[in-house]
């Protein structure tokens, strides 16, 4: 055997190494009608969304509310108008709020008492017994190298255009869809001086007791090159997750440790929902999860989401491009320096945004998810007993899916479907983690549910 002979049949020695530790995921199903949303987002539209922020030259938070044509001010009450557009297809479901409050001087980024706004379009769900929220969050505002110089030019085209873009080409979509859950759709304001929008909402939506049930922040979703490193990526995303909740109490740990669920925090399960769902309605996108509440040492809009104990997660592309974020736009020994559009890539944005889409409209259309959901103890035995109760709330679902996988798995890799509310299964819940969906006949399926022992 020669050489070259030798080193064919290792490579393919190794090839096949290799795919017998990839661990296969099942996809979510595909609804009809949530594949032609999905097919109507255009990065076309994405590209003149980003184009229209950009013309505000800075959306600085401590930038002009007076001008109408430059700062944010101008910019809130453009996207405040987009939105009210979007929502004439809705039948009067889709209302748009300025949300409207004071920052006190912080003796950090906010040098003195700010007026900040938030800019929210809310669908109303079509099913009034059915009072959960998902929501789907960018920010607007945008800054220089210097976080405070209010005045310079700052594009803010990836950072955050790119995810105000998405939030309002899903808006605009929704719009005029069905779906029995509310959609909330967010346009924070104040984040890269210290995330004062998405902190007043997060603080609203505990103080008002909504039921959110999911929270998709997006941040710098739109650029696939990294010149430092000459990487380019456009077929991978990037979802953060926390893996202890941030809010966690001590019975919370005490169960975590005993169940081994520290890779099942409710901000984990929606990541890997978001995985699952995305994967299947999308080409060319693998969703990349991220054990961690953010990139090293960050925050962002999900944080204090997480904070106030909810389950939110944050996308960002695969490659950030350090030279156009963050960055007074300039030319510096041949290079160009700035967050601007040019450095975009509109169709990977749109790929972005179709998974957003597809998570968004298949947890509006879901049935509630399972209640009670336990495995049953009382005899050792190689199988796994499962049982759980129907939602009480929300449309009956036509059946459950019971996800599994590997205890060192990332991703479900199997699933049973059950029209009853129990099953037994022939695989050991020694070497398995276990989880329950409810499902619509349209093969919408509610967030997973972790089971808990019993008796
Ligand atoms: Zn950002």
């Amino acid at each position: 055997m020669n050489i070259s002979t030798l080193s064919k049949r290792l490579l393919t020695l190794l090839l096949l190494l290799c795919t017998a530790t990839t661990f296969a995921q099942v996809n979510a199903n595909q609804d009809e009608d949530i594949q032609e949303m999905v097919g109507e987002i255009s990065a076309q539209n994405l590209r003149a969304l980003v184009e229209k922020m950009v013309s505000f030259e800075t959306r600085h938070t401590l930038s002009t509310t007076t001008d109408r044509k430059r700062g944010i001010g101008a910019a809130r009450e453009w996207v405040k108008s987009e939105f009210e557009k979007y929502a004439k297809a809705s039948g009067g479901r889709m209302t748009v709020e300025m949300d409207r409050f004071i920052v006190k001087a912080d003796g950090r980024r906010v040098p003195q008492d700010t007026e900040m706004a938030n800019v929210m379009a809310t669908l109303k769900g079509t099913d009034a017994s059915d009072n959960r929220v998902i929501l789907v969050g960018a920010h607007l505002d945008s800054r220089a190298t210097d976080v405070m110089d209010a005045k310079s030019k700052a594009p803010g085209a990836n950072d955050d255009a790119s995810g105000v873009a998405m939030v309002m080409e899903m808006a605009r979509i929704m719009a005029s869809r069905q779906f029995s859950g509310t959609l909330v759709f967010v346009a924070f304001q104040g984040e890269e001086q210290g995330l004062y929008g998405s902190r007043h909402l997060a603080e609203r939506v505990k103080k008002e007791g909504w039921n959110l049930v999911a929270m998709q922040n997006n941040d710098i979703v739109g650029n696939s090159f990294s010149g430092e490193t000459g990487l380019h990526d456009n077929t991978r995303v990037r979802v953060f997750s926390e893996g202890t909740p941030a809010n966690e109490t001590e019975e919370m740990t005490k169960l975590r440790r005993t169940l081994g669920s520290e890779n099942d925090s409710p901000s984990r399960i929606l990541a890997r929902y978001m995985k699952m769902t995305g994967e299947a309605y999308v080409d060319q996108i693998e969703v990349v999860l991220g054990y961690r509440a953010d990139r090293f040492l960050r925050g962002g809009d999900h944080t204090p989401f997480n904070q106030q104990g909810f389950a939110a997660v944050r996308m960002s592309e695969m490659n950030e491009d350090f030279d156009h974020q963050h960055q007074n736009v300039r030319m510096e020994n041949g290079t160009q320096y700035g967050d601007l559009i040019d450095f975009m890539d509109f169709e990977y944005l749109r790929k972005n945004t179709a998974v957003n889409l597809a998570t968004m409209a298949s947890l509006g259309r879901a049935p509630y998810a399972p209640e009670a959901v336990a495995v049953i103890t009382s005899n050792l035995t190689n199988k796994t007993d499962l049982r759980w109760q129907a939602p009480a709330k929300g449309k009956k679902p036509a059946g459950y899916y019971v996800l599994m996988r590997e205890t060192s798995s990332p991703v479900w890799e199997k699933k049973f479907f059950v029209k009853d509310t129990k099953t037994t299964l022939g695989y050991s819940k020694d070497n398995y983690f276990f989880a329950v969906q409810a499902v619509d006949a349209a093969g919408n399926a509610s967030l997973p549910v972790i089971p808990v022992p019993a008796r």
